[in-house]
């Protein structure tokens, strides 16, 4: 047995584990990371990066055919998959260094690839022999896609994002189970890249975000002809011999070439030994404080197993309270959500931060909501990207952002403003006093702005205060 000893000790090298071993490792902290499979995690390899590489494929299809709106004309003669896949494998290529073992190794960090496993509270053992005794653990073994309790999924061959990627042919017809944002990212992407689509949701589609956004959304891709099947209660599943047939409640019946499970996701916690480690877990993943310990002070958990929300910027700052916590300790704060942002990257994005106008009402009672519509826009007239709006949530008089919801082309990168808004650097005040430059989309956010402080700025009151100055001039 091979015996090392460590002070941070961390398991999974995904978007949490790696940004916690390089920061500790740089920080002078002896650093052991564990990986099982490939450095990089699902994000790199079959998360983000495939389906945002995959959703700007389809964008350049979707843009041939846009094309003849501006009086261009041409025509899609066909989509090369194995040419898609290609390009999918070239940004993973390119991204793949900064991953990387050697990268990590030269941070100082002892990169071990095999299973982890808690033996104790204070030791793992991995599955080529090693004995990694440590200070401090951390948790960072991410999720997969939960299988939906539905009879005779397990009879046919179905898609995850971890084999989604891999296809070497477009499907015929894809029927995605689940749409949220997973769902319907990829049911825009492959319905644009040739495929037909129909997307099987039980509830309805996008439910963490606002109904009045999410609407354009799925409208836009009924009309790109996503078929999207809401409140549907998928019953059945069964091979046929072109793929499987899903039978809803009431008899209907949908047939597909390939399904794809996206259907919500589960902690990667079975198989690391939690009991023998004194680590603490429920359903959505492993049980953390507000500095993200577990019920063992010494363990820490990251990521998408840390049973939050599941994103990769999450899981980066997840990463850096713990490194602040460890390292740090009397600066640590506890872990603050208010301003967690996160986009939906369909066309036209979906992007919120903050709190959604129904969980404002909820928390606060009474709020003020300023919509913007994106067909003021004078840029999105130009580009023909009319389609979306901007939703601000504030407390009354615009004193406090709550939060911003936006929906539109370019929409993940137009929220900025806003994050630092409901974060509380920026007032209303501030954002309407800047200048943006004309013409652009981010004008929206001052116009936004604007439509707040108007009424004030044109009431009766004001208008008596000018005539009176007048006096003066
Ligand atoms: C299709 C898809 C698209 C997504 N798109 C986005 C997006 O656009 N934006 C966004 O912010 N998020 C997106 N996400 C979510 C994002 O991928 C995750 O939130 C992020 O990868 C979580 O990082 P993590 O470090 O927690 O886990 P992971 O990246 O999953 O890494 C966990 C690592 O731990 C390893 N591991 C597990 N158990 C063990 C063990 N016992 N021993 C050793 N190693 C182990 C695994 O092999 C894996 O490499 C997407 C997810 C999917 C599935």
């Amino acid at each position: 047995v091979r015996e090392i000893e460590a002070d941070v000790c961390v398991i999974g090298a995904g978007a949490g584990g790696l940004s916690v071993a390089a920061g500790t490792a740089q920080l002078g902290r002896r650093t052991v990371l564990i990986e099982r499979a490939r450095m990089g995690g699902d994000c790199l390899y079959t998360g983000c990066v495939p389906s945002k590489s995959l959703l700007a494929a389809a964008k350049a299809a979707a843009g041939v055919q846009a094309a003849a709106a501006f009086g261009v004309h041409a025509k899609l003669e066909r989509v090369d998959f194995a040419e898609v896949r290609a390009h999918l494998e070239r940004v993973i290529r390119a991204i793949e260094p900064n991953d990387s073992e050697e990268r990590f190794r030269g941070l100082g960090v002892t990169v071990l690839r095999a299973t982890a496993r808690f033996v104790d509270r204070a030791t793992v053992e991995t599955s080529d022999g090693a004995r990694v005794r440590s200070r401090h653990f951390v948790i960072a073994t991410g999720s997969r896609a939960a299988l939906p309790p539905v009879a005779g999924l397990d009879q046919v061959p179905y898609l995850t994002n971890e084999t989604l990627f891999d296809l070497t042919e477009l499907p015929g017809h894809l029927a995605i189970i689940g749409g949220g944002p997973i769902g319907m990212e990829m049911a825009q992407a492959f319905r644009r890249l040739g495929a037909a689509v129909t997307v099987i949701e039980r509830l309805h589609i996008m439910p963490k975000d606002d109904p009045e956004l999410v609407d354009v959304v799925r409208r836009r891709l009924i009309a790109e002809g996503v078929v999207i099947r809401e409140g549907a209660d998928l019953r059945r599943v069964e091979p046929t011999a072109a793929g499987a047939r899903l039978h809803l409640a009431g008899g209907e019946t949908v047939d597909a070439s390939h399904v794809l499970v996206a259907a919500g996701r589960r902690p990667n916690v079975e198989e690391l030994g939690l009991d023998a480690a004194g680590v603490a877990r429920d359903k959505a993943g492993i049980t953390v404080d507000g500095y993200l310990r577990s019920s063992n002070r010494r363990i820490y958990a990251v990521g998408d197993v840390a049973g939050g929300p599941q994103f990769t910027h999450l899981a980066g700052q997840h990463a850096s309270q713990v490194i602040r916590h460890l390292l740090f300790r009397p600066s640590a704060r506890p872990l603050d959500l208010t301003a967690l942002p996160w986009v939906t990257y369909t066309d036209p994005e979906l992007a919120h931060v903050g709190l959604t106008e129904a969980a404002a009402r909820e928390r606060h009672g009474k709020v003020e909501v300023v919509r913007w519509p994106l067909k003021e826009n004078d840029r999105a007239q130009a580009e023909g990207a009319t389609e979306g709006l901007l939703k601000v949530v504030m407390t009354p008089g615009g004193r406090r952002v709550l939060g911003a919801s936006l929906v539109g082309q370019h929409a993940g990168e137009l929220i900025a403003p806003w994050i630092l808004a409901v974060a509380g650097k920026i007032r209303l005040g501030t954002l309407l006093g800047v200048m943006a430059p004309y013409p652009t989309l981010a004008e929206v956010n001052k116009r936004a702005a604007g439509a707040v402080f108007s009424p004030r700025l044109f009431s009766a009151g004001t208008r008596r205060l000018v005539r009176f100055l007048a006096h003066f001039t």
